[in-house]
């Protein structure tokens, strides 16, 4: 396993992705979960956040605390990493949250971008593009070239699945991105679909029967 790779391993987190997995899983249980290993993701990939010392005043005493310091951003990138955001936001409500539009071309398996709004204002700190399937690693190596050219110092990527294909892509192309998933799939299939996975994450999320 890469030393930048990191797959989350609790009782709660392999439960939750069990019921991702499932076809008959509803809409409600899907967006729950993701939200919810969103979050444990984010705790996992955030023990390196800096930590400023600060004096603060109970109502027995003065004592000494920590608040953590620097800017962050989360990237979610359109529109499945959409689902990722929110539970992320309860812990650390003043992120900055830029939208990337990513989609694959059907032909070539190519990232296409559609959408950015990657701010003209000075970068984060630091970065984490957040997209559940880390399938060809197409979108992710693109998603972290952009945020360099903006001036992120430390950008991580925070994921469901990953694929060995995905994984090998973006920790060639970025070595200093660290990888954090749920789970490392077997393969990708001939339409770029990870397998076993979860099928379509925007349509299990958004629009699916
Ligand atoms: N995107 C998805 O939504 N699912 C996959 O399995 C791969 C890419």
């Amino acid at each position: 396993m890469r030393d930048t790779l990191h797959v989350l391993s609790h009782p709660l987190a392999a439960s939750f992705l069990t019921d991702i997995r499932n076809q008959d899983a509803s809409r409600a249980v899907v967006r729950h979960r993701i939200r919810a290993l969103a979050l444990m993701l984010f705790y996992e990939a955030t023990r390196d956040l800096p930590q400023q010392n600060v004096n603060v005043t109970t109502p027995l005493t003065e004592t000494g605390g920590t608040r953590v310091g620097g800017t962050v951003g989360l990237v979610p990138i359109l529109r499945a990493g959409l689902g990722m955001v929110d539970g992320i936001l309860e812990v650390i409500p003043d992120a900055r949250v830029f939208h990337l539009g990513v989609f694959r071309d059907e032909k070539t398996l190519e990232p296409v971008e559609y959408y950015s709004k990657l701010t003209k204002h000075s970068p984060v700190d630091r970065a984490f593009i957040l997209d559940p399937m880390l399938a060809t690693g197409g979108s992710a190596c693109a998603a972290a070239s952009r945020l360099k050219k903006w001036g992120v110092q430390q950008i991580k990527y925070l994921g469901l699945f990953g694929a060995p294909e995905g994984i090998q892509k973006l920790s060639e192309a970025h070595p200093d991105v660290e990888i954090h998933l749920c789970a490392v799939d077997s393969h990708l299939n001939e339409r770029g679909y990870i397998v076993p996975g979860m099928g379509d994450a925007g349509d299990r999320q958004f629009s699916g029967e």
